[in-house]
């Protein structure tokens, strides 16, 4: 990314008020970049904001709001961890960032490309009350669907994660991974939308991060499941658990038990899948755990 042209009229500006505020010159504009470089739909996105003296930094990413926070390290870096959705269209998508400095705020405005990620469609056969649910069963699956909106609503305000996230097994990630479109049955075609380990059962489960258990109960499809909030809109779940050993509004470590893997819910073998999940986006768990990521205090 090429360094950001600071506009003419902010240089003015900055010239104007020399005399009575802190100088900011060209050489402390605020500076915007990201991580990975080349975004495919799924990816996590890292927006990486330079300033130096900046007060308040916040942004809008495809009408999300994005919660920037300070690096410890260096207090010039402001990091807000996003990303964009499996079922998203490829293209350009704009970045906004309003930076707040010495009381004046600056806009800067990027675009990202989106690329197309090469998902494959796969055929699968499950139990047929997983694709033509009974009443009954699609009353449970309404009301765990607005369980789990109002728990993913009380994300904490700061991340809770730190460094980069860990796969939950040792093992390797199986062949249908994350965005194949799936047909089940015959019928219903869906999009996968995360990353299925091969696990014997009673396999330990290991949390990618830091956290606060959100859920740790018995769903509809995703049989015994632990969903992990890691802050800002982010958290990560685990699902068709044989059983789960955290509670919900523990605090787990990055790397601790939370759970063993098994077959419950609409599975079609003993496996674990995992799902990263911010503000509503799912993206691609592998391409998370090559982002490098700052620590964060927490
Ligand atoms: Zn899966």
């Amino acid at each position: 990314m090429a360094a950001p042209t600071p506009p003419r009229r902010r240089v003015l500006l900055g010239l104007a008020s020399f005399l009575l505020k802190p100088s900011l010159t060209e050489a402390q504009e605020p500076s915007l970049t990201w991580s990975p470089e080349k975004i495919e739909i799924g990816s996590p996105v890292l927006f990486i904001l330079t300033t130096p003296h900046a007060d308040k930094v916040a942004g809008t990413w495809q009408k999300h709001t994005l919660e920037f926070f300070q690096s410890l390290a260096d207090p010039n870096h402001w990091y807000a961890l996003a990303g964009i959705d499996v079922g998203k269209d490829s293209g350009s998508y704009e970045v906004s960032v309003e930076v707040t400095r010495a009381g004046e705020i600056q806009t800067l405005r990027r675009t990202l490309q989106v690329t197309e990620a090469p998902y494959k469609e796969i055929p699968l056969t499950v139990p047929e009350k997983f694709v033509q649910p009974d009443p009954k069963a699609l009353e449970r699956i309404a009301a765990e669907q607005k369980l789990k909106a109002r728990v993913f609503a009380t994300t904490a305000p700061k991340p809770l994660w730190t460094g980069r996230f860990l796969p939950p097994l040792k093992s390797a990630p199986s062949t249908d991974s994350f965005g194949t479109r799936r047909v089940f049955n015959g019928s219903l075609a869906s999009v996968h939308r995360g990353l299925d380990y091969r696990a014997k059962t009673g396999t330990p489960v290991m949390a990618a991060n830091s956290g606060r258990v959100l859920l740790a109960r018995p769903f509809y499809y995703e049989g015994n499941c632990v969903i992990l909030d890691h802050g800002l809109g982010l958290a990560t779940i685990y699902m068709h658990l044989s059983d789960f050993s955290v509670k919900e509004g523990e605090r787990v470590q990055r790397g601790q038990v939370i759970a063993r893997s098994g077959a419950t819910g609409r599975a079609t073998g003993p496996h674990l899948h995992l799902t990263v999940r911010w503000q509503g986006e799912s993206l691609d768990p592998a391409k998370l755990f090559l982002l490098k990521l700052p620590t964060t205090g927490t």
